[in-house]
């Protein structure tokens, strides 16, 4: 009788041991892929019992936001139908442009989506691109800012189209977050552009991210940070630009001015719980410069690493877990 007893508990132990190894074995089961979405490239490493299913559905769902929602090209999209006289709006994209008027208001308007005719003129990244007249800016600017939006009904100015360029890949990463957390992923980076989602179910878990050298190759980082999950998007001078007569003209415009901004930065990473913030943000500080910007990343409780046109890096006050990876650079606060 004590035999059998002690056998019985052996193989409940045995048991018990295996289902704790399948199931580690299981949440550590992991899938990395990469397709084209939002005219980039978006790679994903995802480890969790379902990390394929989630690859999948982050897949097809940033597809979608793309053509169906954000794009200005995709006959389909929302921003599409507004930019050609459509008004009223489903409730989905209504409530991402109320957070986005909201970001370009406390922002001071140093982000505004309201540029499209401004980008299209300037033609960056096109292949076409051009310096155009000062008459030509200064219509292309103008009411700019002052696009409405009031429940499902938007309303844009003459002449003034939505270019969510500066938000939409933070944009698919709160999408991406929301499916990983669906999924019970442990752990992920996705990778939608320059904006990086950081997922991870232990809150203690620290991911190693390399900002780039903007003069670099894009694996020569400037320096390396250390950050538990979050979102991270960095905004650089060097992403696109085209040269004329001598002198460099990159994507990132000073609404004000309506020519590329020039507040002494090179590149702003900005690391935020939200992506949408993270993506506005790090645009957002490219134009106002270091000072400018730390009342906005306070006010989103978001962090920032900048890199000034002399290599100089700064970061928000108590920023911790920055490593200089390339002495051309200098850590200054
Ligand atoms: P990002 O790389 O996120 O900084 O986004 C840059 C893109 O956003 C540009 O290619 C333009 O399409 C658009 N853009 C440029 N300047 C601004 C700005 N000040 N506010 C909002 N969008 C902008
Ligand atoms: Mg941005």
């Amino acid at each position: 009788m004590k035999n059998k007893v002690i056998t019985a508990a052996a193989v409940l132990c045995a048991t018990v041991l295996v289902a704790i190894i399948a199931f580690d074995f299981f949440m550590s089961a992991s899938f990395s892929s990469s397709f084209i979405a939002m005219n980039t490239t978006v790679s994903a490493d995802i480890k969790g019992l379902k990390a394929e299913e989630a690859y999948r559905e982050i897949s097809e769902e940033l597809k979608w936001l793309d053509s169906f929602l954000l794009s200005r090209t995709s006959e389909e999209s929302q921003i599409y139908k507004l930019n050609n006289g459509k008004t009223d709006i489903d409730p989905e994209p209504a409530k991402l442009l109320s957070s986005i008027k909201d970001i370009e208001e406390k922002s001071n308007f140093s982000f505004c989506v309201g540029l499209g005719q401004l980008t299209d003129l300037w033609g960056i990244g096109t292949g076409s691109a051009r310096l155009p007249r000062a008459d030509e800016i200064s219509s292309a600017i103008k009411d700019a800012e002052k696009w409405q939006i009031s429940g499902n009904t938007v309303d844009l100015p003459d002449g003034v189209k939505l270019d969510l360029g500066a938000a939409g890949k933070g944009i698919g990463c709160d999408y991406a977050s929301d499916i990983l957390q669906k999924y019970k992923c442990k752990s992920a980076v996705v990778a939608v552009g320059g904006s990086v989602l950081l997922h991870s179910t232990d809150k203690d878990e620290v991911f190693t991210i390399g900002i780039r050298n903007p003069k670099g190759d894009i694996n020569e980082p400037a320096a390396i940070i250390e950050i538990k999950a979050c979102c991270v998007s960095t905004s650089g001078t060097y992403e696109r630009f085209f040269e004329q007569d001598g002198k460099r003209y990159h994507h990132i415009f000073d609404p004000s001015t309506g020519y590329p901004a020039k507040s002494g930065l090179q590149s702003v990473t900005v690391i935020s719980s939200s992506g949408l913030v993270s993506d506005a943000l790090s645009t957002a500080c490219l134009v106002l410069g270091f000072e400018e910007s730390l009342p906005l990343l306070k006010e989103f409780d978001a962090q920032a690493v900048f890199i000034t046109d002399e290599n100089k890096v700064m970061t928000t006050p108590d920023f911790e877990g920055l490593k200089i990876a390339d002495s051309n650079f200098t850590l200054v606060n």
